[in-house]
């Protein structure tokens, strides 16, 4: 690796801090939960940590508002209120298969190693509570079919927000999100 190529990398590991990294709520990983439920993130990135606690204030059949306080760099920075509304469909995803030329190599997508995904379920511990988690994993591949990321999200119905643990892997960049704790209401 050139020096070059090192410092833009670094650049690039560094141009999100790395709260920035932390999941916002979305509603429907927070729709089972009443107001007063809270979970707290916390994430490594090169050595700099921070942390996060999501707390719903206020709750109805189409608005939830929260707060969230974020410390990073050993401050500890102004609550801020998020107001997330019922969105319109249903969740879902929906796979498509690659279609045209890729812009990178020219070459079809379709002959490109395509994403593998793995799903599984297992126990996990979130501080001093065990719980029951879907784990599911994907792997990308560049034009040479080479592991481009890699990403891996642990999920739990019991906790606020589903968020147990993601975690990241490419050439520029590896880190993990990971939840020290919540509370049920
Ligand atoms: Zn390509």
């Amino acid at each position: 690796m050139s020096l070059l190529t090192l410092v833009l990398a670094t650049i690039l590991a560094q141009e999100k801090a790395p709260e920035d990294r932390l999941p916002s709520p979305d509603w429907y990983s927070w729709a089972d939960f009443a107001a007063g439920s809270s979970v707290t993130m916390e994430i490594e990135i090169d050595g700099k940590k921070a942390k996060k606690t999501t707390v719903v204030r206020e709750k109805d059949a189409a608005r939830m508002k929260f707060e969230e306080v974020v410390e990073a760099n050993g401050a500890r920075q102004a609550a801020r209120e998020q107001v997330v509304t019922k969105p319109r469909g249903n969740p879902g995803v929906y796979d498509s298969l690659p279609e045209g030329e890729c812009p990178a190599c020219k070459k079809p997508r379709k002959d490109h190693k395509q994403p593998v995904s793995t799903e599984s379920e297992q126990k996990m511990k979130v501080g001093p509570a065990e719980v029951d988690c879907h784990v599911s994993e994907l792997s990308t591949f560049d034009c040479e079919g080479k592991l481009r990321e890699w990403t891996r999200w642990t999920n739990s119905r019991d906790v606020p927000g589903h968020l147990v643990r993601h975690e990241y892997k490419s050439k520029k960049l590896e880190y993990k999100i990971v939840c020290v704790g919540f509370e049920k209401k």
